[in-house]
């Protein structure tokens, strides 16, 4: 009925929470289950993304009650993104909001709140980010029956004794630890007042119990609060996830498109190590469908791709991409040098946004939001730091961490994360003093220069 793709736009819906509580296996349920039952509807991989249209939604949540029918879905589908560390999440954003339009925090019900988990409830916050939160693992509950064919509060009060009280007991176990963090929740079938309530929806995505009620919530919820917000605009909404080298396509990025159109041939401009990159969109990709896909990473190519959708681009000059920011296409030759200024200015206000100290160690990382996450983390442990930048550790930069041995020579240090060392930046490091520590997990990168003041002291 009123349904109409013309009107309203897949929301962006991400997906977050503490590693291992089932993130990704939520959204292979989906996929999976999709598959089994002969694809109806076709619930697709995007790039960077799990496409589920609305025939889908109708289809996966047929034994919600009461009835949650396709008539009352108002948008063509759901865009789920998986994001592995909270960077992609951080990335996911234009002029300083989320472009995540709502979020499913995953927690596991046997785990509880965990450290990545409050990291997210304080991301979600600050970017007034509406969420629900699955409690997942639930067939793990004590002597648990699960059903995946019923709605799951029917599933829940037919639990045996002891498996309902053990459910109770980490229900409301979370719900204290929630509280503690600021958050009011409940059960979705207990709610008092969505506005002001979180809602807890028990899901397994082994057994698939309560994943119909999760998708039912979110696409209640996104017409309830988010229908204006959802309206499609040819206005171009994109922004960068990765950057990523393929065989074949040498550095492509992968980007979500929120709102309006991508065009093979297309004039783009997007923010780039060495300043703006302006280059032209060679290819427009997606994976092939599941069943199509014979060898690993085959993608169909497209002349023109409409919001919202996760798409990869392949074009020249990308090996300087800096994910996190804002792509722009430019209509015409003219508007190249404009939007050259505009991103150059998307870029320093994220960058100015961080505060750096006088004294402190030199910080490099592949991402905007991968440095975000990055400067959080050293913040916890108390690590200062007077320089950052996104990109391979080269000579200037060596120069400026340098700078730091003429105060402290414990601050001479460059903390790079997920990037290249240039050969010459390291030569220099070793002539000069300063200390360059590479890893490729934020944590890993934190332990090692809390080891190295320890040795320093000494
Ligand atoms: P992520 O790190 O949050 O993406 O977690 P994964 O989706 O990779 O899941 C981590 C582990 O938990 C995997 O071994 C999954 O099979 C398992 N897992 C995920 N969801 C469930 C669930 O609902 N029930 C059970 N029993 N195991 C689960
Ligand atoms: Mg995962």
């Amino acid at each position: 009925k009123n349904r109409d793709i013309r009107v309203l736009r897949a929301p962006v819906i991400c997906v977050l929470g503490h590693v291992d509580h089932g993130k990704t296996k939520i959204l292979d349920k989906l996929r999976r289950t999709n598959v089994q039952e002969g694809e109806v509807g076709g619930i697709t991989q995007q790039i960077g993304a799990t496409n589920v249209p609305a025939e889908a939604i109708a289809n996966q949540t047929k034994m919600v009650k009461p009835a949650f029918s396709i008539d009352q879905i108002d948008f063509p589908g759901l865009l789920i993104i998986d994001t592995p560390g909270h960077e992609s999440f951080s990335n996911l954003r234009s002029r300083g909001s989320s472009l995540c339009d709502m979020a499913i925090l995953v927690v596991d019900i046997t785990q509880g709140l965990e450290p990545q988990t409050i990291e997210s409830i304080e991301l979600l916050k600050k970017r007034k980010t509406p969420f629900v939160v699955a409690l997942n693992k639930v067939d793990r509950v004590f002597e648990w029956e699960g059903n995946q064919h019923k709605d799951i509060k029917e599933v829940v009060q037919a639990q045996a004794e002891f498996a309902k009280n053990d459910f109770e007991r980490r229900v409301k176990e979370i719900t204290i630890r929630l509280n503690e963090q600021g958050l009011n929740a409940a059960l979705f079938y207990e709610n008092p007042d969505p506005r002001t309530y979180v809602s807890l929806v028990p899901t397994s995505a082994i057994t698939g119990d309560g994943m119909g009620n999760l998708i039912a919530l979110i696409c209640t919820m996104c017409q309830a609060k988010l229908a204006p917000q959802l309206r499609y605009s040819e206005e171009l909404q994109c922004v960068v996830l990765e950057v990523k080298t393929i065989q074949g396509y040498g550095t492509t990025i992968d980007v979500i498109l929120v709102n309006g159109r991508l065009r093979e041939g297309d004039n783009i401009v997007l923010a780039g190590t060495e300043g703006p990159i302006v280059t032209q969109i060679r290819s427009l990709l997606m994976p092939k469908p599941l069943k199509e896909i014979r060898v690993k990473g085959s993608y169909d190519e497209f002349k023109e791709i409409k919001a919202a959708q996760g798409v990869k681009i392949a074009a020249k000059e990308l090996d300087k991409a800096i994910a996190g920011l804002s792509l722009r296409v430019a209509q015409h030759e003219d508007e190249i040098s404009v939007l050259k200024e505009v991103v150059h200015k998307d870029f320093t206000l994220a960058m100015k946004a961080i505060k750096v100290k006088d004294r402190g160690v030199y910080v490099q990382a592949s991402t905007l939001g991968a440095l975000e996450a990055l400067l959080e983390f050293f913040k916890t442990k108390g690590i200062p730091y007077s320089g950052i930048r996104v990109g391979p550790v080269v000579k200037r930069d060596v120069m400026k961490a340098a700078a730091m041995l003429e105060h402290d020579d414990k601050y001479a240090v460059i903390l790079a994360f997920d990037v290249k060392v240039d050969r010459d930046a390291q030569e220099l490091a070793d002539r000069e003093g300063v200390i360059i520590f590479s890893e490729e997990t934020i944590y890993h990168l934190g332990d090692r220069y809390v080891e190295f003041l320890e040795e320093h002291k000494r």
